[in-house]
């Protein structure tokens, strides 16, 4: 199957006071048509840069990124625009993204009226209704305003203005993450049975890996603007080859008070080190406890260690 999105080696830099800023380093993975690619890291690793990226929400500073087979790192603004109705983003904090003078109706319909989807009102409303009916909301919902919904539901807005272009691909970025943990599994089977309906392949973006496990079919995780690790989930959970993965699993709890007792945590050493002109050498060498001299000296390749299987690290052939 041919993959939906290749990114191949994405750079997204910033100049600062102090030097360049290497948000994102180079990073490459595909996501295949129907699939949810999870992608993970500790705030301030780059997750959230590479989705806005990878869309053009920020324009990049190197690098490849095919949709359907076309670079549109080199297409031109206005085909840009045409594209973007195939990509579309649900965001953290559901209440910063919707504009609290716009009625729900409004808010859902105003994608489709900036892309002049329908030029009739009747039909307009029609679809609107029918996107609130997708994500669990009713017709009468439509009128109220959104400091009138608690967060749970501003996200199923949120997901229903997502889809009123009836994109492709969604960047998710951290879209329960402000959520109560009982609201969090709705919204995740909210997206997940649309994913079916619609066949919408999904980038989602989480930090912490307990939170993508019931979601994604393959998962990313990144340090410092770095790829560390990528693999199929079951894959990725049951044969973490990185360090800096095993030491983020070491840390998810498990429900079987037996298995969590015997369970080592690893506790890793030290801050994350500053984006700011990083030295080449392997971006985890200051925490990982297996760190070796060449891990100072060079930056490990990331490769496919096994089928499907990918690993940016010295030790692991
Ligand atoms: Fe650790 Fe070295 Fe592997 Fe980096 S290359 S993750 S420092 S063992």
């Amino acid at each position: 199957m041919e993959p939906l999105i290749s990114a191949r080696n994405i750079k997204k830099y910033f100049k600062v006071k102090e030097g360049i800023l290497k948000a994102v380093d180079g990073i490459s993975f595909d996501i295949y048509p129907g699939e949810t690619f999870g992608l993970v890291g500790e705030s301030g690793c780059g997750k959230s840069t590479t989705g806005r990226t990878i869309t053009r929400l920020i324009e990049p500073t190197e690098g490849e990124m095919y949709f359907e087979g076309e670079n549109i790192f080199e297409i031109s603004e206005s085909e840009l625009r045409k594209r973007r109705r195939d990509f579309q983003f649900i965001f953290q904090d559901p209440y910063a993204s919707l504009d609290p003078r716009m009625t729900i109706e409004e808010i859902v319909a105003e994608p489709l009226e900036i892309y002049g989807v329908y030029k009739d009102a009747d039909q307009r409303r029609e679809e609107v209704i029918e996107l609130l009916n997708l994500v669990g909301l009713s017709e009468e919902h439509g009128s109220r305003f959104p400091h009138e919904f608690s967060g749970g539901q501003r996200q199923r807005v949120g997901v229903a203005r997502a889809l009123a272009l009836r994109p492709k691909f969604i960047v998710c970025d951290e879209p329960i993450s402000a959520l109560d943990v009982s609201i969090q599994a709705q919204v995740i089977n909210i997206l997940i049975d649309l994913q079916d309906k619609m066949n919408l392949t999904y980038l989602f973006i989480a930090h912490d890996l307990s939170m993508v496990k019931y979601i994604s079919d393959r998962v990313g995780v990144m340090y410092l603007g770095n790829m560390m690790e990528v693999a199929k989930s079951e894959e990725l959970y049951s044969n973490p080859l990185h360090p800096y993965t095993i030491a983020l699993l070491s840390a998810i709890p498990i429900a079987d008070p037996k298995v969590q007792k015997e369970k080592k945590r690893i506790i890793l050493k030290g801050e994350v080190p500053s984006p700011i002109d990083p030295p080449d050498r392997c971006p985890f060498a200051d925490r990982c406890p297996r760190a070796e001299d060449m891990c100072r000296q060079s930056k490990p390749e990331f490769k496919e260690v096994t089928q499907g299987h990918f690993v940016a690290c010295h030790l692991v052939k």
